[in-house]
């Protein structure tokens, strides 16, 4: 323990510890976007922009790699396990309850700031007009187009695969992990034999996709700040300005949620203070935020709730994957804000009924948003629908939302470690029993 007290700084950044090696990318990062933009070309014509572009992809496709047997793997044998001991249904009912809860703490947020706020009025003025409707994109707009509020019986038809090795390799998250949790149930109820041919291949693949997926983690840094490079690069800070009270009340909200909200039901639920648990989480909350993809930082998740927090694989293999595809309290909140800001910038005012139709369709839209960039601003559109506001209102708030895409997925993903920790705590299992290795190789105490 001395030891630790007297460490000196290593001056090499390869040394520091995980999360510091991913800050000084993301502010590298920045830098380097600011300094070479998209359009900068080096000596011997070489364009920075393509290293970054080059740097980022392939860091996402490593993580992309990783991400379906990683799943298999870890709902099959989380929920053999838990389902051997015959705690599933209390299981699934706890963490169910827990992120319905927080997402509809999280909209509330939004819900009374946007009210209090009201970014869309300018001088008691609707904003729509002085922003001028861009056209949208066309690619955004046919993802709109088959949308609506009928889109919400889809969402739950489309969990049911028609074929799961289908579902595995188009990746889509909600019909693969659906299959996966019934793998799970049917295993538990097989004879000894039969369950023992077949979960000790699920442990072991799910042990080896882990393994890969540390070597995934050891190379974030570069591939984050390529991808931080890459957005900066793209569109600087300027898309802040005419929509800043907007994006303010969004980021005011957010921050709340996961400042305030979160770490007061971690310490009273698990009496865990926050600020350990954000440390333990701060590797994957960074690459939440330069990814804009839960489903990507999963790997990082599962890793940091499980080696970090001390949760047991049983439990974080059951509550994270669900968590990354159907926990977004960032995403919820996000669409809660986004809608009642285009109502106010088209001047509609909307009544209690019509807030509170915002408040549940926000919550479905949010379980229904896969977790990959930009699927939260396609969502608005079945709350717009809902309330009947036109769709081409999301084109006011384009700009924008690479930047506050980044800050809810962090929030996503705060909150479905916050999630495991708790449940992990409720089925009495002793988290935090590995704080001290976090903070070995501090560059600062
Ligand atoms: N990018 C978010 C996520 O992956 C989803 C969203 O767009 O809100 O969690």
């Amino acid at each position: 323990m001395g030891e630790t007290m007297t460490r000196s700084v290593s001056w090499k950044p390869w040394h520091w510890a995980l999360y510091w090696q991913i800050l000084l990318a993301l502010i590298l990062g920045v830098g380097a976007g600011l300094l070479w933009g998209r359009e900068a070309v080096w000596p011997g014509g070489f364009r920075p922009y393509a290293l970054y572009d080059f740097l980022g992809q392939t860091f996402l496709r490593a993580l992309r790699m990783v991400i379906v047997p990683l799943i298999i793997g870890s709902i099959i044998t989380g929920v053999a396990s838990v389902g051997a001991s015959r705690n599933l249904g209390r299981l699934f009912g706890k963490t169910f309850g827990w992120y319905i809860t927080t997402s509809l703490l999280a909209i509330l947020t939004g819900l009374i700031l946007v009210n209090l706020v009201q970014p869309g009025l300018v001088d008691g003025e609707p904003v729509g007009t002085r922003l001028g409707l861009e056209a949208l994109p066309e690619e955004l707009a046919d993802g709109l187009s088959g949308r609506g509020a009928a889109d919400l019986v889809g969402i739950i038809q489309r969990m049911i695969p028609t074929n799961p090795l289908d579902a595995a390799a188009r990746g889509e998250m909600l019909p693969l992990i659906f299959f996966c949790l019934l793998y799970g149930i049917a295993l538990t109820l097989l004879t000894e034999r039969q369950r023992q041919a077949q979960l000790p291949f699920f442990e072991s693949l799910f042990a080896a996709m882990m393994k890969i997926t540390s070597w995934v983690i050891a190379v974030a840094p570069v591939g984050i700040f390529g991808l931080m490079a890459k957005i900066i690069a793209n569109s600087g800070f300027a898309a802040f300005g005419p929509l800043a009270r907007y994006g303010m009340t969004v980021l005011a909200a957010l921050m709340l949620h996961a400042v305030v909200t979160l770490p007061l039901l971690l310490w009273l639920v698990a009496r865990l203070p926050g600020h350990r648990h954000a440390r333990i989480m701060a590797p994957a909350l960074l690459t939440a935020f330069s990814t804009r993809s839960s489903s990507a930082t999963l790997p990082l998740t599962l890793t940091r709730v499980e080696k970090g927090a001390g949760v047991s694989n049983r439990i974080s293999s059951f509550v994270l994957p669900l968590g990354a595809t159907i926990n977004m309290d960032g995403t919820a909140l996000y669409e809660c804000v986004a809608a009642l800001f285009i109502a106010q910038a088209y001047g509609v005012s909307l009544g209690i009924g019509a807030q509170v139709i915002v408040v549940l369709t926000a919550l479905l839209a949010s379980i229904g948003a896969a977790g990959i960039p930009a699927a939260g601003l396609v969502m608005i559109s079945i709350i717009l629908d809902a309330v009947g506001l036109p769709l081409e209102g999301v084109a006011l708030i384009l700009a924008i939302d690479p930047v506050l895409d980044m800050c809810r997925t962090c929030v996503n993903v705060w909150s479905d470690s916050c999630g495991a920790v708790v449940i992990a705590h409720s089925e009495g299992e002793i988290v935090l029993r590995n704080t001290a290795d976090e903070t070995a190789n501090l560059p600062s105490t």
